[in-house]
């Protein structure tokens, strides 16, 4: 309680870590060594055959058997404030292949128990909001775009792919990018609808050598605004859920090109997200969120009044335990 309490007074930043299990077929000892409630410990193999161990702490931590409804449970506060008029932030980190689309959207063939926090957060939403209806009016509308190359791009339109979209701080009305669609909703259905199209565009972008998903950060926006009947006061809030490109470095001397652009886009962005978020934990003057375009679309969302909470993913196979070490760190800087 107290150790909430102290979270809550660095500024609403939450730090969730969520280990991926073994795939199906996939079977190697994991890197997990322990997890206990916001600590885990990581097995690292060393040249002389001797282990070492590194242990991390976060405000919580899912280990591979944790469901997706008990991975949303602590999100859920959060969505009651988004219809408070609070902004908040949600963003999946990890490597591509840990787990951060399964936690957002869910798996390719997915069930009720199997859907993400997108959808579970807009359900509740609805919810909510069919509950206040006798003395408080919302509307619910979404923005899905994604950023690739630090460019801006809307993902509900056909040829949005091509073109960039502007980012606009500081509006009144809180559309920061008010050039993307921006489509009423009133059904998880819609909200299931939207996506499907979103992930569609999204692919038309995307080669066989080149998924472009793990290299762009997608973003899907819900703004709320709520009228209250009796004084006419208006309130607004919005939420951003991010689905953040891999964070997995790549090896220069291997990689060219366009791919070696991409990942320095992308190295560039996480690390400014990192340092934003780092600073609002260290309740720093200066928070530089000039350095990137995902912290200049996320810059009213980000401290102040905002909360933010992220969801670290790591894969438990041993090869990847360079990544995952990384991976931590990172977390543990901004948490
Ligand atoms: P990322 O988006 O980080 O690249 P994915 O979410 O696509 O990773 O996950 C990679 C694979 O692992 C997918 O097949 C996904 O369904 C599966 N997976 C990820 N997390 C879980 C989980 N918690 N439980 C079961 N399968 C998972
Ligand atoms: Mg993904």
């Amino acid at each position: 309680k107290l150790y909430n309490q102290v979270q809550d007074l660095k500024g609403s930043i939450r730090v969730y870590c969520r280990v991926r299990p073994f795939l199906p077929g996939q079977s190697s000892p994991s890197t997990v060594g322990s997890i206990d409630e916001g600590n885990i410990t990581i097995v690292t193999p060393s040249k002389s055959g001797k282990e070492g161990r590194k242990t991390f702490s976060f405000n919580k931590v899912f280990g591979p058997s944790a469901t997706q409804d008990e991975v949303f449970l602590d999100t859920q506060p959060l969505i009651r404030s988004v219809l408070d008029g609070y902004n908040v932030c949600i963003f999946a980190y990890g490597q591509t292949g840990s787990g951060k689309t399964y936690t957002m959207s869910g798996p390719k063939n997915m069930t009720e128990q199997t859907q993400g926090v997108n959808y579970r957060a807009l359900g509740d939403l609805f919810k909510l909001a069919e509950q206040r209806k006798g003395t408080l009016i919302y509307d619910i509308a979404v923005q899905m775009i994604e950023i690739y190359n630090e460019q801006v791009r809307d993902l509900l339109v056909n040829d949005g792919l091509n073109k960039r979209l502007e980012i606009r701080n500081n509006s009144q009305n809180g559309f920061n990018v008010p050039d993307a669609s921006l489509v009423r909703v009133a059904s998880t259905m819609d909200v299931m609808e939207l996506m499907n199209v979103g992930q569609k565009n999204r692919a038309v972008g995307a080669t066989a050598l080149n998924d472009r998903s793990s290299r762009s950060h997608s973003c899907l926006t819900v703004h709320v605004q709520g009228r209250d009947l009796t004084s006419g006061t208006i309130l607004r809030g919005c939420m951003h859920l991010v689905d953040l490109a891999g964070s997995e470095r790549v090896d220069k001397s291997e990689v060219t090109g366009e791919r070696l652009k991409e990942a320095q886009h992308i190295n560039k962005s996480l690390s400014a997200l990192g340092d934003v978020i780092a600073s609002l934990a260290q309740k720093n003057a200066h928070v530089p969120y000039r350095n990137s375009k995902l912290t200049q679309l996320l810059q009213d969302s980000l401290g102040g009044q905002a909360k933010t909470l992220m969801f670290v993913h790591i894969s438990p196979e041993s090869d990847a335990v360079g990544e995952t070490i990384s991976t931590l760190k990172f977390a543990e800087r901004v948490s």
